[in-house]
């Protein structure tokens, strides 16, 4: 790998970071530097910033607002808004429905959705897991069934996020029953204002309530809002799954969180046992950023929509080391930490500590991906 710093490249994060720095609310930025996240008035107002400036939806085609950044250019952009911090636009509408829209989307539903993601017109939740289908997905019971020019929803969803957010749920249901688990599935587009839906909130062990339960009783969802073709579902979560994955190295927040452990040590940064382990951590990240520079670079070979198993190992590495980053902000925090309000913002030391057990779990758990490198990368 050639690492001489690229001029072009460097001018490129200059012109972000001094983007963001003129751009975002010194409020935001204070909100997630403390680790909390931004609210729903918030990132809708800087999702439009960034839209104004061309760059809420990067990674799109051009036709649909993209700005047909090469994969450099794409992670260090995501870099700098995480490293700065400002926030991430809302992943279930930019990076998760966007791409399967625009790729197997019909032209009436490209037209009609994709330029509402991209303003945060509409927020967007994903209803993929249910209370026995997580790891094994494909055993999910949502029901579909076709009755003239709608679908009739039937079933249960499980730990959907922000779903109390939402206007709109991109989902997976069971539209026939008979065929092998993976062929009888098919992708529709919900309205959440139909009647026949419930939503409540799970609270978590952080004491949060960003995760629900969602609950469809005969709900009318018009045969207009199936993705592609019926049954083929899966096809296109598979694809779907593979885009979220890429996204999870997140090198920027896991700098974020070591930042914040260095503010919280004071004293203990004269602790060599402390200090040892936080510039042991520091290096960890390091080499992760390098890790993630040489997929990033490879992914410029590899077909568009082609899942990337190595993606995998940035996600296992970069959820492990920010959980490690959390557990010793924990430690820095000291009887401070014992102080925690219960919520799922992040912002305190006990609540991230819990609140990032989810990183390791959700976007296909670690041990789901140590599988997919020991089946595909390693051959096994
Ligand atoms: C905070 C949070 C937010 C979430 N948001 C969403 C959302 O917005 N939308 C959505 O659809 N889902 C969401 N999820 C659900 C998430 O995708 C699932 O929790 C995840 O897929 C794991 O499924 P499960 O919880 O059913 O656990 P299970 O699949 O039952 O797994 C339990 C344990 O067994 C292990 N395991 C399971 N199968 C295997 C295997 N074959 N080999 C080795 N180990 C295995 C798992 O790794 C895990 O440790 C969210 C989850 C969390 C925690």
């Amino acid at each position: 790998m050639h690492l001489a710093p690229d001029p072009e490249l460097a001018a490129f994060r200059q012109e972000v970071r001094a983007f963001i720095a003129a751009n975002l609310p010194a409020a935001v930025r204070r909100t997630l530097e403390r680790g909390g996240r931004a609210d729903r008035a918030e990132l809708t107002a800087w999702t439009r910033t960034l839209h104004a400036r061309g760059w809420a939806v990067p990674h799109w085609p051009q036709r649909w607002g993209g700005t047909g950044w090469d994969p450099l250019r794409l992670m260090i952009f995501r870099d700098e808004i995480q490293r700065f911090p400002a926030p991430e636009t809302l992943s279930f509408g930019t990076s998760m429905l966007g791409p399967v829209l625009y790729t197997f989307g019909s032209e009436a539903q490209q037209q009609r959705f994709l330029p509402r993601i991209a303003t945060l017109e509409d927020w967007w939740c994903q209803g993929f897991s249910e209370p026995g289908a997580g790891s094994d997905l494909a055993s999910l019971t949502t029901r579909a069934v076709r009755e003239g020019e709608a679908y009739i929803l039937d079933g249960q969803k499980a730990w959907t996020s922000y779903a109390q957010y939402a206007d709109w749920m991109f989902l997976l249901a069971r539209t026939d029953k008979t065929a092998t688990k993976q062929r009888g599935i098919s992708f529709l587009l919900v309205d959440l204002r139909s009647p026949g839906i419930t939503i409540q909130p799970t609270r978590t062990i952080d004491g949060g309530a960003e995760v629900n339960e969602v609950f469809f009783d005969s709900v009318r969802v018009p045969a207009a809002n199936l993705v592609g073709e019926e049954h083929r579902g899966w096809d296109y979560a598979k694809f779907l799954l593979a885009h979220e994955r890429s996204g999870h190295a997140r090198v920027g927040l896991a700098k974020l969180r070591l930042r914040l452990v260095r503010e919280a040590a004071g004293d203990l940064l004269a602790d060599p046992g402390f200090h040892r382990r936080l510039v042991a951590l520091e290096a960890e990240v390091k080499a992760l950023e390098m890790t993630q520079l040489r997929v990033v670079s490879e992914e410029r070979r590899v077909a568009t929509g082609a899942s990337d198993p190595v993606a995998s190992i940035l996600k296992i590495r970069g959820s492990e080391l920010q959980q490690a980053a959390a557990a010793l902000w924990l430690e820095a925090a000291g009887p401070d930490a014992q102080r925690w309000t219960e919520n799922d913002d992040g912002s305190d030391a006990a609540s991230a500590w819990l609140n990032l057990r989810k990183l390791s779990i959700y976007g296909g758990s670690n041990e789901i991906q140590r599988t997919i490198i020991a089946k595909t990368v390693l051959g096994l």
